[in-house]
């Protein structure tokens, strides 16, 4: 069965560079994000891009590759190992966070999004949408697809839901405002077909190494276990919160 697991980063930091510990565990130090890709392309496991998967129909395992946020990381640091690696990935700036400290420019975006990378949104202000009204939701889903679309002069079709919190409600609207692809932080394996929500596994500092070789080593008995063991942690945390 063809499969797709689709691994998603926020910000990558070059030595001597710090954030606040609350930001922490969603930075990866550059040394040990180069040492993942040079396993995914030791590994030998096919890198696509999200637009390309729902062709993808060979029986493999295949791997895609997301940015969240919009960090300035993502031209410094990202952009260049992507192209070494010669991986397709997509990017999801805030777009109202675009140009502030720390994030990309409109000029660094526009880049990227020339260098043949795919940009989705990432929503205007970056809320949890499952507590904005009607309006709002239409908003930051609508408006910030018309703006990343006029700035890059390419169709917007991925939209990463902020915090990765959703319902069916949000899902629907994320359709019908032009998305082919809503993206989730659930940990899940993907499958072509309807491809309209697609899930993702974040990759954060505290994820160990040895976990990460086996997402990516097309050991689908392995996935299959780190899935389910997700799947318990969400409930036990359901459960306990
Ligand atoms: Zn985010």
């Amino acid at each position: 069965m063809t499969q797709l697991l689709i691994i998603n980063y926020h910000r990558i930091l070059s030595a001597g560079e710090t954030v606040p510990n609350r930001f922490r565990d969603f930075t990866l130090d550059k040394e040990k994000f180069e040492e993942q890709l040079f396993w995914i392309k030791k590994a030998g496991t096919d890198v696509v891009d999200l637009n390309d998967f729902e062709f993808c129909k060979n029986h493999q395992f295949f791997l895609a590759l997301t940015f969240d946020d919009g960090k300035k990381s993502d031209v410094e640091h990202v952009l260049p190992l992507l192209q070494q690696y010669e991986f397709k990935a997509s990017f999801f700036p805030v777009v109202n966070l675009i140009g502030t400290e720390d994030c990309l420019t409109w000029n660094e975006l526009k880049y990227i999004s020339q260098c043949g990378f795919s940009i989705g949104s990432h929503s205007m202000n970056h809320p949890s949408l499952t507590k904005l009204t009607a309006s709002e939701l239409q908003s930051e889903l609508v408006q910030s697809k018309k703006i990343l679309e006029e700035k890059t002069g390419k169709p917007i079709k991925q939209f990463s839901i902020p915090y990765g919190i959703y319902n069916q409600h949000i899902i629907k609207t994320v359709k019908e405002s032009g998305y082919g692809i809503a993206l989730t932080t659930r940990f899940r394996i993907n499958h072509p077909g309807d491809i309209s929500l697609m899930h993702r596994c974040n990759i954060r500092r505290s994820t160990s190494f040895s976990t990460f070789k086996k997402l990516i080593n097309r050991n689908i008995a392995t996935t299959r276990y780190l899935q389910m063991s997700s799947i318990f942690k969400y409930m036990l945390h359901q459960f306990i919160s």
